[in-house]
């Protein structure tokens, strides 16, 4: 089969009847109705629309190798360097398209999926090893979408801390039978939870004494016992032009619970091996493949950031102030920064130990620290900025209302009318102020692990040896 449009994405999702809990009430009908769902949904099946554009056509698929039939670019595992300029390209459309805000468009998870399956040996089993190719296939032939938990929940985060397996919390394998592993407990932290096909578990990284958290699968969303328990929702159903970032990339967060879940062994990919569970993240290259995907589109998003602030700077004439130029230059220099990191990343990648062409480690290990950092600090310029105008913002209905002429000409900018100016700051509100805005800080901050510890194992990574060397023989120096 080859790649989806929209609408089978839309209809698919939609016949899993997924549970879904919202609000204190659980989704019935179809999930991209649901007023929660409705906009990021559409703005998802837009991406998959984009597959089958001429224009783009080139970029998001490629040859299947065993139908020939055009699949998704995210699913390709790099074999060369232009693989992944390939890769980074079709990243780029995508994000263009959701202008850098939707964190877990689907080629997200393909990655992820493509990752594992590249290097399907290091779950030791050969079963496991060919399930986990045998699921990336699948994924790859059936464009499926896919969220995921590797995260256990924020319970006792204490080094000390053991969860007592007879009131567990943690979803941990309680047994295993003839049909599969049984799952039951917790996990966080599912972005899309209940509007993708499959959820992917793995485990968190961090070493577990316990082999009953030492498990890896994947499962259809509206497998029986299956739970997400979503946030409330930013998308408040308002138009595009109140709320234009909510009302489209509102990726509902939710917690997944799993009440006695069993997972086909076929599905299975990793079970109660504390070493190889460890071992997941360092040994595979998961990270650079990963977080080249995550690059690309913080570029996109600082692209549009920036768009926005100079949008700002003339409209309300402010660009001859220093400290505003100095401000605007802060978000160039993070954006040539993550270019030129992207860049290196390809110039200098290299063929992993399970034959896979993967970008250099270090570049990118560099702009995953950076990002989380900087953008907390795009949000605060905005709002410096902004000023007053983030909060001058009739809506909508006020424009179409009798008051509406008096609105246009009051809240005129220095480049256009009120109504022009206001559709641009409410952007900026939407970026800067909103419910929606604040959990994009949190997510940039938090999405791919905490950054104290990211910026740990890039310490502990790092290889400072011949620098040390050269200090002291600097210091031995006779002349
Ligand atoms: C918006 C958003 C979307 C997300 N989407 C997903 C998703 O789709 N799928 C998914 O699996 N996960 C997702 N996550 C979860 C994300 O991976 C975690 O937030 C991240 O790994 C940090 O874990 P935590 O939130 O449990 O924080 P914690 O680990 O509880 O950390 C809380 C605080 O304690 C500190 N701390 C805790 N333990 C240690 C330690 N050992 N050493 C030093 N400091 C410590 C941290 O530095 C931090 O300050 C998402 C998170 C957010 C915020």
């Amino acid at each position: 089969m080859s790649c989806i449009n929209g609408k089978t994405y839309l209809d698919r999702i939609n016949r899993l009847h997924n549970n879904v809990w919202i609000n204190g009430a659980k989704i019935t009908g179809n999930l991209s109705e649901h007023p929660a769902f409705k906009g990021v949904m559409k703005s998802q099946a837009m991406l998959y629309d984009m597959q089958h554009e001429k224009a783009f056509q080139d970029i998001l698929t490629f040859k299947s190798p065993s139908t020939g039939d055009n699949v998704g670019t995210s699913y390709l595992e790099p074999k060369t360097k232009e693989d992944l300029a390939k890769r980074r390209k079709s990243f780029q459309v995508w994000a263009h398209q959701n202008v850098g805000m939707m964190g877990r468009s689907p080629d997200y998870m393909n990655t992820v999926v493509m990752t594992f399956a590249a290097c399907a040996k290091l779950f030791g089993d050969k079963q496991y090893t060919e399930n986990m190719r045998n699921f990336y296939t699948h994924c790859r032939e059936n464009d499926l979408s896919l969220t995921h938990t590797f995260i256990q929940p924020q319970v006792n985060r204490s080094a000390l801390y053991f969860e007592n397996a007879s009131d567990a919390i943690a979803a941990r394998v309680i047994e295993e039978n003839k049909d599969g592993l049984v799952i039951h407990g917790a996990r966080l932290l599912a972005t899309q939870g209940g509007m993708t096909d499959e959820l992917l578990v793995f485990p968190t990284g961090a070493f577990h004494f316990d082999a009953a958290y030492a498990y890896a699968f994947s499962i259809p969303s509206n497998t029986p016992g299956l739970k997400f328990v979503c946030r409330e929702s930013f998308d408040n159903g308002k138009s595009h032009y109140d709320h234009p970032l909510s009302s489209r990339f509102e990726e509902v967060d939710s917690v997944v619970l799993f009440d006695q879940v069993t997972v086909p062994w076929d599905r299975v990919f990793l079970n109660g091996s504390t070493d190889i569970a460890s071992r997941l993240y360092t040994d595979s290259s998961f990270m650079p493949l990963q977080v080249h995907q995550v690059t690309s589109r913080n570029i996109i998003k600082t692209e549009f950031i920036l768009g926005i602030l100079q949008s700002l700077v003339d409209a309300i004439k402010v660009g001859e102030y220093q400290h505003i130029q100095e401000k605007i230059t802060e978000v160039i220099v993070t954006l040539e920064t993550l270019k030129a990191l992207l860049t290196a990343s390809e110039v200098h990648a290299s063929i992993d130990q399970w034959g896979t062409m993967v970008p250099d480690r270090k570049p990118l290990m560099a702009a995953m620290n950076l990002f989380p950092r900087t953008y907390p600090r795009f949000i605060e310029i905005m709002q410096l900025i902004g000023a007053s105008g983030l909060v001058s913002i009739p809506t909508e209905m006020d424009f179409q209302s009798e008051i509406g002429d008096e609105l246009r000409h009051y809240l005129q900018s220095a480049d256009r009318d009120g109504y022009e100016k206001v559709k641009l700051f409410r952007l900026a509100w939407d970026l800067s102020m909103s419910s929606f805005a604040g959990r994009q800080i949190l997510y940039e901050r938090f999405f791919f692990g905490d950054p104290v510890r990211f910026a740990t194992g890039l310490y502990r990574d790092y290889d400072r040896s011949e620098y040390v060397k050269w200090v002291e023989e600097f210091l031995n120096r006779q002349k």
